[in-house]
């Protein structure tokens, strides 16, 4: 009876052995590493992808997207990734030089404003870059189809709802001007809801707003007796709390989403939730009727 459970015993293990391989094989057959430049790959590939890839976000939280150079960490995540996403050459030049397979999301864009290379501020623009990326994945793991389509149902369904609420919010507002303290990344957000962006930074950031354009835009605020001043996360304060000082306008914050906080980051902001975010300070600001 005892050498029976024991033989019992070493058989099932022999299975549970036999079935754990059988498991991984799967899984590495399944295995994917992809590498994205900033977040906003990230955060389309997590609503694409869910759980069926490993992402590595090569601009780390809290890194100011503009001023990002390739380090030799960012080298070694490449090499470990089998796919890289990147939004568009504007924005990572470095991209296509350090992997010539790197994959462009910002293609076949229903809305190009030449000013500003925030596309992804575009609604319109996300479903498509969100798409690319889809139809990238299915290409070459066509056994990820059925759980992209269903991701792809609640992301455009996400999308949506936002493309609804900012064109019931935003027609209700009684100031139609965003004065930013920042940088020129909201130009698809007033051209789709018509609304004015004065930004003190240009889109690339490489250049500071000189005094008189400084002296200009807080004239511009007391003038129209502006309550509302916006600024960004990932730039430096200082000037934005000067600003609000001198005006005696409160500063409410925009996300550009290309940079994400280490907070947001570990809470997990998507996309959608930013966007959210973004409409509900649009909405005080702008002093809206519906909020
Ligand atoms: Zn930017």
């Amino acid at each position: 009876m005892k050498c029976y459970f024991k033989e019992t015993a070493v058989l099932l293990f022999c299975v549970a052995v036999f079935l754990i391989s059988c498991g991984k094989k799967q899984e590495d057959k399944n295995h994917l590493n992809i590498a994205v430049s900033s977040y906003v790959p990230y955060t389309f590939a997590k609503s694409v992808l869910g759980n069926l890839a490993n992402l590595t976000l090569l601009i780390s939280p809290g890194t100011e997207a503009h001023a990002f150079e390739p380090t030799p960490k960012t080298i070694k995540d490449l090499k470990q990734a089998q796919v890289f996403f990147y939004t568009s050459n504007f924005l990572e030049p470095w991209a296509l030089k350090l992997d010539r397979k790197a994959v462009m999301l910002a293609k076949n864009l229903p809305q190009v404003l030449p000013t500003d290379p925030h596309v992804w501020m575009s609604f319109d623009n996300a479903e498509t870059m969100a798409q690319n990326l889809a139809n990238y994945i299915i290409k070459i793991r066509p056994n990820f189809e059925t759980r992209i389509k269903q991701n792809m149902i609640a992301f455009f369904s996400e999308i949506n709802s936002l493309k609804f609420l900012y064109s019931d919010i935003l027609p209700t507002c009684k100031n139609r001007t965003i004065y930013h303290i920042g940088h020129l990344a909201f130009g698809y957000i007033a051209r789709d809801y018509n609304l004015e962006f004065k930004a003190l930074f240009s889109a690339d950031m490489d250049q500071e707003p000189s005094a008189k354009e400084i002296a200009e835009l807080v004239k511009a605020i007391k003038d129209n007796k502006v309550k509302y001043i916006f600024s960004e996360e990932q730039l430096n304060p200082a000037l934005a709390l000067t600003i609000s000082q001198e005006t005696g306008a409160q500063i409410l914050m925009l996300n550009t989403i290309e940079g994400i906080s280490k907070e947001d980051f570990m809470e997990g902001k998507t996309y959608q939730t930013l966007m959210l975010e973004n409409l509900k300070n649009l909405a005080v600001g702008l002093e809206c009727k519906r909020q």
